[in-house]
C-alpha cells in the first residue's frame, strides 16, 4: 500500500448495526485502515478524509459485523453422510470441505466456531490463504464415553464415522483424551453431557459425562492456558452436570427448565441454542427414523425452555449445527431466535458480539468499532425491519475479512 493511500476500504452511504446492540446509524461510513482494522465506524460526516485504496457505495444498504456461527460442522456434508463418512474417498472430501467453507462464508458467516469432525489443517490452510473460508476454532474431536453420543461404532465393532469421536470413560481416561485433542489442535474441547438425536443408540435424556468427568476437562484445559468447553447437553440432568461441570457453553440446551436457567444465569453459561436443527427440514423421506422421531418430540420442549431462556436473558449465542441442516443458509438462525422472542437486533448481537464473546475473540472481532478487525457483510434491506433478509445468501452482497473483500454482488 502507498503513502498516499492510508485507508485500504471506506465504505460510505451504510445503515450501520455495529453489533454492540446500540440502534443503527444511518448514513454511516466506515473506514479501514491498511491493517485491516477499523478506524471509523459511525456518522459520516466525522469520518476521517482520506485517500482509500477501495471505496464501497453502500447505496442505504445495511453494514454488519461478519456473523459467527458457534456451532459447525464443515468436515460432514449431512447427518446421513456422518455415518457413511467410510465410503468418503479423503481427497475428494478435502475439495468438498473447501466448498463448504467458501459457501459458508459467502452467507455472511467470517468466523465459525466446529465443534467435531473438521482437522486444525483447516485452520491453518485459510490462516495462510489456501483457501477461501470462515475463520476457524475447532474442537477436532468430539469427547464422549463407550456408547455414548459421539460412538458411532456400530454392534458389529465398525465405526462407520472414520474417527470423529475420542472415547473415555473416567476421569483419568478423560485427562488424556483432552491432552490426545489438544495435540490434535484444538481451539475448543466439545464434551458429551447427554445422548442426542443424529445418535442411533441413545437419547437426548441419556446422561453422558458424570459431572465429575466434566469438571476434570475443565480443570485439564485450564492447566494448558484455558480454552472454552462446550457441552453437547439436551436433557435436563446432562445440561446440569455440564454446568455445575463448570463448561463454557450449553450446546443444544433443549431441556433448559427453569433450575437449569437460573444456574446458568449465575455461572454465566452462554446457551446456544440451534434452533435451525430443532425446527428446519424435518422430513420423514430424508431423515433416518430414529432421528425423524426424536426430532418431532423436542422441537415443543425446545420452544418452551428457550423462548423462557430468552425472556430471562440468559446468555445465547447463535450456533446452527449445520450438517445437521444445509451448510451456507446459516443466518436463518436468526429468524428462529426472534421466533422464539429475540427483537431482530438482539438477534444480530447473539450471532456477533456475544458469539465473539463466548469464542474469546471480542478484543478482536464480532462488533464494528475502531481497533477491531474489519469483518463484515453488507446487507440488501433493512435486517432490523425484516430478519429473514439475512438468511437468503443472495441478499448478502459483500462479504470482508478485515477488509479484505471475499464476495462482491454489488457488481462494482
Ligand atoms: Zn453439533
Amino acid at each position: 500500500m502507498s503513502h498516499e493511500q492510508p485507508f485500504s476500504l471506506v465504505i460510505t452511504g451504510a445503515r450501520l448495526v455495529d453489533g454492540t446492540g446500540a440502534a443503527p446509524v444511518e448514513d454511516a461510513t466506515l473506514v479501514v485502515g491498511g491493517d485491516g482494522l477499523v478506524v471509523h465506524a459511525g456518522p459520516g460526516d466525522r469520518a476521517p478524509a482520506g485517500p482509500a485504496a477501495r471505496t464501497v457505495d453502500a447505496g442505504g444498504r445495511t453494514l454488519l459485523p461478519g456473523f459467527i456461527d458457534t456451532h459447525v460442522h464443515l468436515g460432514v456434508e449431512s447427518a446421513r453422510q456422518m455415518v457413511r463418512r467410510f465410503e468418503q474417498d479423503s481427497t475428494v472430501e478435502v475439495f468438498r470441505t473447501a466448498e463448504r467453507l467458501r459457501a459458508t462464508l459467502h452467507a455472511g458467516v467470517t468466523t465459525v466456531r466446529d465443534l467435531g469432525g473438521l482437522p486444525a489443517g483447516y485452520r491453518t490452510a485459510v490462516e495462510r490463504g489456501l483457501t477461501e473460508g470462515p475463520r476457524i476454532h475447532t474442537a477436532v474431536r468430539i469427547l464422549s464415553h463407550t456408547g455414548g453420543h459421539a460412538d458411532f461404532t456400530s454392534e458389529c465393532g465398525f465405526d462407520p464415522s472414520s474417527g470423529m469421536g475420542e472415547i473415555a470413560d473416567t476421569p483419568d481416561e478423560v485427562r488424556l483424551a483432552v491432552r490426545r485433542l489438544l495435540r490434535s489442535g484444538a481451539d475448543v474441547i466439545k464434551v458429551c453431557a447427554t445422548g442426542g438425536m443424529s445418535s442411533p443408540y441413545d437419547q437426548p435424556d441419556d446422561e453422558g459425562l458424570t459431572e465429575e468427568e466434566i469438571r476434570t476437562v475443565v480443570e485439564e484445559v485450564a492447566r494448558h492456558g484455558g480454552r472454552p468447553v462446550a457441552a453437547h447437553a439436551q436433557g435436563t440432568a446432562g445440561i446440569l452436570n455440564a454446568i455445575r461441570g463448570g463448561v463454557t457453553s450449553v450446546e443444544h440446551g433443549y431441556g433448559m427448565t427453569a433450575r437449569a436457567r437460573e444456574l446458568a444465569g449465575e455461572r454465566g453459561t452462554f446457551v446456544v441454542p440451534t434452533l435451525s436443527t430443532v425446527f428446519d427440514g424435518i422430513d420423514k423421506a430424508t431423515m433416518e427414523p430414529h432421528h425423524y422421531e426424536k426430532k418431532v418430540r423436542w422441537s415443543s420442549i425446545t420452544k418452551e425452555n428457550i423462548s423462557a431462556a430468552i425472556a430471562e436473558g440468559v446468555r445465547i449465542a447463535m450456533g446452527t449445527d449445520a450438517a445437521m441442516v444445509p451448510h451456507g443458509r446459516n443466518l436463518r438462525e436468526l429468524t428462529h431466535l426472534v421466533a422464539l422472542g429475540m427483537t431482530p437486533l438482539q438477534a444480530i448481537t447473539a450471532g456477533t458480539r456475544t458469539a465473539a464473546e463466548l469464542l474469546g475473540l471480542d478484543g478482536e472481532t464480532g462488533t464494528l468499532e475502531p481497533g477491531k478487525r474489519a469483518d463484515l457483510v453488507l446487507c440488501e434491506g433493512d435486517p432490523l425491519a425484516d430478519i429473514a433478509l439475512l438468511a437468503d445468501p443472495a441478499n448478502v452482497v459483500l462479504v470482508a475479512q478485515a477488509g479484505e473483500i471475499r464476495k462482491n454482488g454489488l457488481g462494482a
